[in-house]
């Protein structure tokens, strides 16, 4: 989008050659171009197109001197792999980019990234209020983990912003919300959810993972923390897990500073397949909102389905802040079987060729799941009946395939 800036990487971009071309003069660069190119040096070593692996646990300094220039902050250089390495500051400076955030802090899983950052900022006596559709082990770990340390987590409806205006006191310090969320959809406004917080100068944080930057770009309406599984849409290939914190530098320091204690960092191959997956980020985007459109309205007029959920469809709840706040719907869907059980449901997606039976979503391959068995198995009917999972719901998300291909091997399973 018009905001990401490109960065150039000041402490191993050499100065240009004489006789080399005039870098670009982009300042404000669309989507496409931020994500082949924010936050890579223009010249790197050996005159190199991509970024080498960089395999180095630590880093060495030419005397005594210069660790004492680097701890005094007068040089910009690696120390030691665990508070990080090149590889991922150049990932990190496109995610920024991308975010339209000062700073990002890369993990090695989305889950890491968000323990990582509540441990840094909560305290014992501190409360955070959250709207209950979300991740189901970011809810685990407030409720069963934070409350260990003394911390207090109030679950509040999705949506219902009166609800989580009543859960906040001055021991409040943070909201959290996905958005869209998982597996239902909903979106949130996030000009309220931000009202929210500021009229109660609380910190707001949103899990866009299943927006991402494409379609949702929370920084922009003064959301403080974005979180992403860049398992998902950003890494895009299903070949690893990554996650990313992005924010105000100074409001992430604390956060960055924990990271190097807690040891969740990438090695530096894990962060090359995640700055090749990003080059190709925005296009890939672009397919996933259209075979999702595609998908979620063939399903819809299906007789065999009893509803769809996708914040495309008029039929969605979040229809209207979805169409204010989002580019694009993004590759997932979740539907019910009309007068299914579990068994026929999972007869439905036993019978797909295309979409593959797995966890997750956001990758190139289309992938099928029935949420009762994939993840609420081992949930009683009552809490499985509280988190909206019924037994005839599939999640489908839809990769970058031909829609007509979806669309064709969905038609024949459902009449199989
Ligand atoms: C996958 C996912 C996570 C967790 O990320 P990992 O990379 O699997 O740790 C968090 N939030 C959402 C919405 C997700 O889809």
């Amino acid at each position: 989008m018009e905001n990401a800036i490109i960065v150039e990487n000041p402490s191993t971009a050499k100065p240009p050659r004489e006789d080399s071309p005039a870098q670009p003069k982009v300042k404000r660069a669309g989507l496409s171009t931020t994500s082949v190119h924010a936050g890579e040096a223009r010249r790197k070593p050996s005159d190199a197109i991509t970024d080498s692996i960089c395999c180095s646990s630590t880093f060495t300094f030419e005397s005594t001197q210069s660790i004492i220039d680097y701890i005094q902050q007068k040089q910009d250089r690696e120390e030691y792999g665990r508070y990080g390495n090149p590889n991922e500051k150049v990932v990190e400076r496109k995610l920024a980019a991308l975010d339209s955030a000062e700073d990002a802090i890369i993990y090695s899983s989305g889950m890491a990234a968000i323990v990582g950052l509540l441990i840094a900022k909560l305290s014992a006596g501190d409360e955070i209020v959250i709207f209950d559709q979300c991740y189901h082990r970011s809810r685990e770990f407030c409720a069963k983990h934070l409350s260990r340390f003394g911390i207090v987590t109030h679950q509040v409806e999705t949506g219902n912003y009166a609800a989580m205006d009543a859960a906040i006191n001055e021991r409040t310090k943070l909201l959290i919300s996905e958005s869209p969320t998982n597996p239902h959809l909903s979106v949130i406004d996030l000009e309220q959810f931000v009202d929210l917080g500021k009229s109660h100068q609380v910190e707001t944080l949103i899990d866009a993972t299943l927006a991402t930057p494409y379609n949702i770009r929370p920084i922009e309406f003064g959301v403080d923390y974005v979180w992403h599984s860049a398992t998902k849409y950003m890494g895009g290939h299903n070949d690893l897990l990554a996650g990313v914190i992005c924010g105000s530098k100074e409001k992430l320091e604390c956060v960055r500073k924990m990271r190097g204690i807690l040891g969740g960092i990438n090695s530096p191959h894990n962060m090359y397949l995640l700055e090749r997956g990003l080059k190709t980020f925005a296009l890939r985007m672009e397919r996933h909102n259209e075979n999702g459109q595609r998908v979620a309205e063939f399903l819809e007029a299906h007789p065999r389905v009893e509803r769809v959920y996708y914040p495309g469809l008029k039929s969605h709840p979040s229809h209207e802040v979805a169409k204010r706040t989002m580019k694009g719907f993004g590759g997932l869907i979740t539907f019910l079987v009309r007068d299914a059980d579990w068994k026929q449901t999972a007869d439905i997606i036993d019978a797909c060729t295309i979409p593959k039976i797995a966890p997750s979503l956001g990758g190139v391959e289309s992938l099928i799941e029935q949420p009762y068995v994939m993840s609420y198995f081992d949930y009683s009917p009552e809490d499985r009946k509280r988190f909206g999972i019924s037994d005839n719901m599939i999640r489908m998300a839809c990769g970058i395939e031909d829609s007509a291909d979806l669309i064709a091997d969905l038609k024949q399973a459902l009449e199989a």
